[in-house]
Order: structure tokens, then C-alpha cells, then sequence
């Protein structure tokens, strides 16, 4: 059911052959999967000339051409959904149905791009003097090298991909190491559609190394890193050396905030299954719950009730709402945090430990009584962990939530028009949910403010992060 793990370079399929490698692991059984490449030097020198070349293909390609591939892809991989599905969950650990979410909302993605290329338009000013024309008009930017993480597999390259193709770009990416399969699948979909060879290539190797190699290089002009804060802070420093462009989506710790009017039960369903949703490894993902203290209690409740009904095993299982965390890595962390909560006189509601001693997984855990200094309130947790804790006014809460350097998403819930209002505009965040959660969509913008990163992918503005803008004087 695995994939076939190869390096895609200048439309060409490269298997081991000699190179260096790692094993991927499936986190429900810590069984290794498959063998992925590395790329060597010689590979990344031949994904950027490749890449190079093909710029000057695909710039000249019409929209209107370049839209049509992109359908095409986009069409190849619902096809195809199943088997990307099953790859990513052998990989990743989500449950399958939120892998073929994530597959055909990746496709959704692409669709979209590649009809708002179309709409890339300039503008002409008003010139001062007579018979001078002043076109304002957009470009692409030149060739990408994208950077993105084992959370979601397909979605992440999905952005990124989407926006460079729409707006001419070609790209070179380094998918995760840890989740390699199903986005070598979803790049089959582009190869298979017909897209020129070189417009997109895919490399894996060590991230340091293969970011730090096509960082150095002129011919990348533009970065996009989804990942953690400290590697998004070290890309930056790196592209500022180039002046090179950078889209920056890092971590989040979103506030929910609950306030006394609105329904608790209600509020506590939908953030429930938000929060567990791949296993709480997500960067929008729901971190720190502030709760009034009128409905602290109700609230309280349901959202543990909520968690001790999610049925933990491997995603491939059916009936099962949530699987293993990604590594190894994740279990450490969540152990940290919850002993440096008990520590400080949090309550353990639900959960709090490992399940079983194979696979990675971790129970769904709610924690309460945690102080504001708690580990768990300061840095995201990336995993299936709520501390739930009760406020009593707006001023309060709005403090408490924008303590932190993060500002990537929030959340409320309130009935009163007003009391929304005010919070949408209170709280400092690049994306903020009122009595709502569909905060990505493929045309709306997504990213951070703060140490959160900054730039935006979907939208207008994803489009606009591949493009730079050039003034031409007429006369
Ligand atoms: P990490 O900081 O080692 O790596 C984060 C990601 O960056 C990984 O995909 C990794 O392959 C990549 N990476 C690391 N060094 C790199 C480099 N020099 N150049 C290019 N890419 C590099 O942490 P991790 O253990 O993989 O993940 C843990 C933390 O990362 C989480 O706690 C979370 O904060 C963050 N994270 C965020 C997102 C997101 O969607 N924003 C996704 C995954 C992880």
C-alpha cells in the first residue's frame, strides 16, 4: 500500500541508485515503511538548473495554459484520493478520514490557484504629462525553494505549489523526510497532468543541509518555510543574507476564548473535535482555553466528556477519531508539558499519559488548575493537550490571550454582536474565528503575526506572495 519513495528532478523520477537515505517510519507501529533518497549536491545542482530552465518555460506559458495543468492535477489527484489517503496515514498516523479530507481539500487548493493565476492582473495610472502611459504590473518572482513539515503531508506543499504555479513560478521542494509518500503522489498527479519538466521538483534530504545549499544559491529568489518558530527565525536570517523573499507560517498557541453568553455545550463540541484533530498537531490548532466563569463548569464538562469519547488507535482502523502523534519527538514534548503542569498544581481531568508501549500514541488529555506560567500556557503544545482555565472580564482575557509572542490564530464564542466585535478586534492574531473554526480555506488568507511568521498563503494575497510588482513608465 506504501508508495514508491523517488526524487523528482527536472521532470525525471530518481530512485536510491547509490544515495544516502533514511527509513520512514509508520508512528502506529514504529515499523519502518520505506526507504527514502537524499538528494546529494549533484541533485540539488541539477533541481536548480532544472528549475531555472523551466522558469523561463512556464512564465511564458499563458495563464490560461498553466490553469489548464493545474486542473488537470488537481483532477488527478481526487482520482487518486484512496491511495494518497492510505499513504499518509501510514505515515503521518491521522485517521483516514481526515487524511482524504485533507487530500481533496489539497486538490480544492490547486483548483483555486489556478483560476486566480488568471486573474493577475496590473493596473494602468494616470500619467502627469501628456502621452505618458504608467503600467503597473505583476511578475513572478523566480524560482521558489519551499520547506514544509510532517503535520499535513499534502496540504502544506499544496499551498505552495498552488501559489507558485498559478503565478508562473517554477519551484524546488523539500517535502518532510518523516512524511515523504504521499506528496511524492501528489506531485505524480503534476507530472502525470503534463506539467513541463523542472517547473516542479521534489527533493528530500537533511533539512538543515538542503535548505542552507538552495538558500546560497542567486537563482532562488523566493523562501516558503512551514515549520516551528527557531527554524523559521534561521531560514529568515539566511534569505536576508540574498535579500531573498520569504513567506514565514510558524507555530501558533491559539487562545479560545468562551464568554458567559454563549452556549457552553455548544462551544465545547465544536472546539473539542477542532483541538483533537491530528492528534492536536496542528499550527491552528485550538492551545489555551479561557472560559467565563459563569459557564467554566458546563464548558468543562462537555469538552471532557468530548475527549474521553475519542477512540485512540491506528488511523486505518475504522472508528477511530484520532491516531498516534507523528514521533517519538511529540511524546517526549507532551510528557514535558503535562509533568511541568502537575507540578505546578494542575489537575489532570482526562488522560495525561502514553497508551500502550508501541506506537506513538498519547490519550486525549484536559488539564485544569494550570497557573498562567505553566509550561502548557507558554509554548505550544502541538498535541492532544487543553488546559481549560475560567476568566472573569473581557479586559482580562484580552491581556491573557496576547501575552504570548505567538499570533497565528484565535478563537471566541460569544452570542453578543458586540462582545464579537470587539474581540475580533481585540485580539492580536492573524486569523481569528467568531463562533467559527473555518479559518483555512483555499481562498482565504492564512499566516501569523508576531513570531508567528508573516506573509499569507491562500487568498489573494497566497497569489501575491509569488509575484513582485514592476512600474513601467511609458512615454
Ligand atoms: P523542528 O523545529 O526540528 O522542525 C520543524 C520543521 O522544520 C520540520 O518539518 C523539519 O523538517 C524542518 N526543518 C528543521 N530544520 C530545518 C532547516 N534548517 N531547514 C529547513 N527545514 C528545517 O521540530 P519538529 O520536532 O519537527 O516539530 C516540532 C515543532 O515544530 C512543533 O512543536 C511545532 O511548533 C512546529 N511545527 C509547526 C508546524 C506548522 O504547521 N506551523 C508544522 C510542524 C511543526
Amino acid at each position: 500500500m506504501y508508495g514508491n519513495l523517488e526524487l523528482f528532478i527536472g521532470g525525471k523520477w530518481h530512485g536510491a541508485n547509490g544515495r544516502k537515505g533514511e527509513d520512514v517510519i509508520n508512528p502506529a507501529t514504529e515499523k519502518p515503511l520505506a526507504r527514502l533518497p537524499h538528494a546529494s549536491k549533484a541533485d540539488l545542482d541539477e533541481a536548480l538548473a532544472a528549475a531555472t530552465k523551466a522558469f523561463a518555460v512556464w512564465r511564458a506559458t499563458s495563464a490560461y495554459d498553466r490553469c489548464k495543468i493545474m486542473h488537470k492535477a488537481a483532477d488527478l489527484m481526487r482520482e487518486r484520493y484512496d491511495a494518497i489517503s492510505k499513504i499518509m496515514v501510514l505515515e503521518q498516523g491521522k485517521p483516514y478520514p481526515e487524511a482524504r479530507a485533507e487530500v481533496v481539500t489539497s486538490a480544492d487548493i490547486i483548483d483555486w490557484y489556478a483560476e486566480e493565476g488568471r486573474r493577475s492582473y496590473g493596473r494602468i495610472v494616470p500619467g502627469r504629462g501628456k502621452g505618458i502611459r504608467q503600467l503597473v504590473i505583476q511578475e513572478p518572482i523566480g524560482v521558489v525553494a519551499a520547506f514544509t513539515p510532517w503535520n499535513f503531508p499534502v496540504l502544506t506543499p499544496a499551498r505552495k505549489i498552488g501559489g507558485a504555479l498559478a503565478s508562473g513560478c517554477s519551484l524546488i521542494l523539500k517535502a518532510s523526510e518523516e512524511t515523504p509518500g504521499a506528496c511524492v503522489e501528489m506531485v505524480r498527479c503534476f507530472a502525470d497532468a503534463g506539467l513541463p519538466a523542472g517547473v516542479l521538483n521534489l527533493v528530500f534530504g537533511v533539512p538543515a543541509e538542503v535548505s542552507e545549499y538552495l538558500m546560497s544559491k542567486d537563482a532562488v529568489r523566493k523562501i516558503s518555510f512551514t515549520g516551528s518558530i527557531p527554524v523559521g527565525k534561521h531560514l529568515a536570517a539566511l534569505a536576508a543574507k540574498g535579500m531573498k523573499r520569504t513567506t514565514m507560517e510558524l507555530g501558533g498557541h491559539s487562545p479560545v476564548v468562551v464568554f458567559a453568553d454563549a452556549d457552553p455545550e455548544k462551544a465545547a463540541d465544536t472546539i473539542a473535535a477542532f483541538k483533537y484533530r491530528n492528534a492536536g498537531q496542528v499550527c491552528i490548532s485550538p492551545t489555551r482555553f479561557y472560559v467565563q466563569e459563569d459557564v467554566y463548569s458546563r464548558f468543562l464538562k462537555r469538552f471532557t466528556e468530548y475527549a474521553n469519547g475519542i477512540k485512540v488507535g491506528d488511523g486505518l482502523e475504522k472508528g477511530v477519531t484520532m491516531g498516534p502523534m507523528a514521533n517519538a519527538r511529540r511524546i517526549e514534548a507532551m510528557e514535558g508539558f503535562v509533568n511541568d503542569a502537575k507540578g505546578r498544581g494542575g489537575k489532570i481531568e482526562t488522560g495525561g499519559k502514553r497508551r500502550g508501549n508501541q506506537g506513538y500514541f498519547y490519550e486525549p488529555t484536559v488539564i485544569t488548575e494550570v497557573p498562567d506560567d505553566a509550561k502548557i500556557m507558554k509554548n505550544e503544545p502541538f498535541g492532544p493537550l487543553a488546559p481549560i482555565v475560567a476568566f472573569k472580564t473581557f479586559d482580562e482575557v484580552v491581556e491573557r490571550a496576547n501575552s504570548l509572542e505567538y499570533g497565528l490564530a484565535a478563537y471566541a464564542f460569544t452570542t453578543s454582536n458586540s462582545t464579537a466585535a470587539a474581540i475580533g478586534d481585540a485580539l492580536e492574531s492573524g486569523m481569528v474565528g467568531v463562533n467559527s473554526i473555518a479559518i483555512s480555506t483555499p481562498e482565504t488568507p492564512f499566516g501569523g503575526v508576531k513570531e508567528s511568521g508573516h506573509g499569507s498563503e491562500g487568498g489573494i494575497e497566497g497569489l501575491g506572495a509569488y509575484l513582485v510588482t514592476k512600474f513601467i513608465s511609458q512615454g
